[in-house]
């Protein structure tokens, strides 16, 4: 059963602290509560299965070893963002949403220390769970020590395989494979189009007919050439329907040896496998009727509200439905969703239309924006449909995976000014 927590304040509940978590609750407690009549009842509650934040970006290097970046930077504690603010307006719960009741309006948390179930009513709520990945390699689907556990197995298998497959041709798995090739064969010499006889031979297999599918063919076969240097083969037009693992180390997610099928019937072994396929959106917790059929949060795309989970239920970030999973689309929509949550909340306070100002609407940007990374030196991208040199996407995003962005997030100076 579970324990309802009393509060004598409106509670504004976020789930999730990721990118679009964090961000609404930095926005929230600077731009929307101080706004309201009688700020002081409102409370902001952030839950989230990860105590830390993380630069999930940086993975497909960062799960290679520590020494590529700063691990302090890479991983920073959620609280130590929120200190700034008055106590009694924000609370961090270490814990999972389990349940949502949207017509009760209250969610129950299965609290990390004690695995006891909590209660909370919530006055709004913000569903930011994200989403996972089925390679336990590429964020904290199960919080921080899950997520080095399973890099330290990683890294323990790595030296002796002698192959790899990766499954998926998106921004994952290409990273992962062009972080792999150049870590573990080295480079080929400038005037080689590939690296002949690599010392561990990386397989990245795609269902579609080219990889990158957010990028023109010509720039993903840019990528593939640039693959090609580091010792990543790919096959495309085939896609991995069975992936079983063999011998002792069978279940042991990311390290078991492998033998993967594919469609067109082949079979082949893998010291190891990972699954760079698809997002697996966070959303058990939340009622079926508030889900879209590919277990998204089904969100307004322009106003970011959840409209059939009643008033002031908004999602934003990679388990919504709203927009594309990408961080530069989220934080075009923090400002949005935060102003109509701001708007809400005043009309709630009896305040009249008029009083409120507009709603604010969203319009994702589905321009060719995607940089990626093939290693520590070259990469691949577009920027508002225009083709980035490989200097260019080093400079921005190959040096440290956005490291160099994540600070100002996770302290929220990011959102210092209303927008
Ligand atoms: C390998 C990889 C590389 C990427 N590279 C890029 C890139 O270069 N550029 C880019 O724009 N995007 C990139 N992305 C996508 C980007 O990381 C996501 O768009 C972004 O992380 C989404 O943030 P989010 O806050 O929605 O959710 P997430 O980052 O998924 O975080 C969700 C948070 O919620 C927590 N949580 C989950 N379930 C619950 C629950 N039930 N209760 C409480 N808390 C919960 C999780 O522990 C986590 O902390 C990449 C993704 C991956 C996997």
């Amino acid at each position: 059963m579970a324990q309802t927590t009393p509060s004598s304040q409106k509670n504004i509940i976020i789930l999730g602290g990721s990118y679009g978590g964090i961000s609404s609750a930095h926005y929230i407690l600077k731009h929307v509560i101080p706004a309201l009549p009688s700020s002081s009842s409102y409370q902001v509650i952030l839950v989230s299965t990860s105590t830390q934040a993380m630069c999930r970006p940086a993975c497909p290097r960062a799960l290679i070893s520590d020494d590529f970046f700063d691990q302090q930077k890479l991983f920073v504690g959620i609280t130590k963002g929120f200190e700034q603010y008055p106590t009694d307006t924000f609370r961090f719960v270490h814990g999972t949403a389990t349940s949502l009741d949207h017509t009760s309006r209250t969610v129950s948390v299965r609290v990390a220390a004690d695995n006891s179930s909590e209660s909370f009513a919530y006055h709004a709520l913000v569903i930011a769970t994200g989403a996972s990945t089925p390679s336990p390699l590429f964020g904290l689907n199960h919080g921080e020590s899950f997520l080095r556990e399973s890099w330290a197995a990683f890294r323990k298998a790595l030296p002796t395989a002698k192959t790899i497959i990766i499954a998926g041709g998106g921004p994952a798995g290409v990273e992962t494979a062009g972080e792999l090739g150049e870590y573990l064969n080295g480079r080929a010499r400038w005037f080689s189009s590939k690296l002949a006889n690599p010392k561990v031979a990386i397989t990245v297999v795609t269902a579609d007919s080219k990889i990158l599918p957010a990028l023109r063919a010509s720039i993903a076969a840019k990528a593939e050439a640039q693959l090609a240097k580091v010792g990543v083969t790919v096959i495309k037009n085939a896609r991995v329907t069975n992936a079983v693992p063999i011998g002792a180390a069978a279940g042991a997610d990311s390290v078991s040896k492998t033998t993967v099928t594919l469609s067109d019937g082949k079979t082949m072994e893998a010291d190891l496998y990972i699954p760079a396929t698809g997002l697996i959106p966070n959303t058990t917790f939340v009622p079926k009727e508030l889900l879209t059929s590919n277990e998204r949060v089904e969100t307004s795309s322009s106003t970011l509200r959840v409209e059939k989970a009643g008033s002031r239920v908004y999602a934003v970030g990679d388990v919504s439905s709203a927009a594309r999973p990408a961080i530069h689309i989220l934080m075009e929509a923090i400002p949005v969703l935060c102003a109509n949550l701001k708007r809400d909340l005043l009309l709630d306070t009896g305040k009249a239309e008029s009083e409120v100002g507009a709603e604010r609407t969203f319009k994702e940007d589905t321009s060719e924006t995607q940089m990626v990374a093939i290693g520590t030196k070259k990469g691949v991208g577009a920027a508002m449909g225009w083709q980035l040199p490989s200097f260019m996407v080093w400079l921005i995003k190959g040096r440290d995976y956005w490291l160099w962005t994540t600070g100002n997030l996770w302290s929220g100076k990011q959102w210092a000014k209303e927008t």
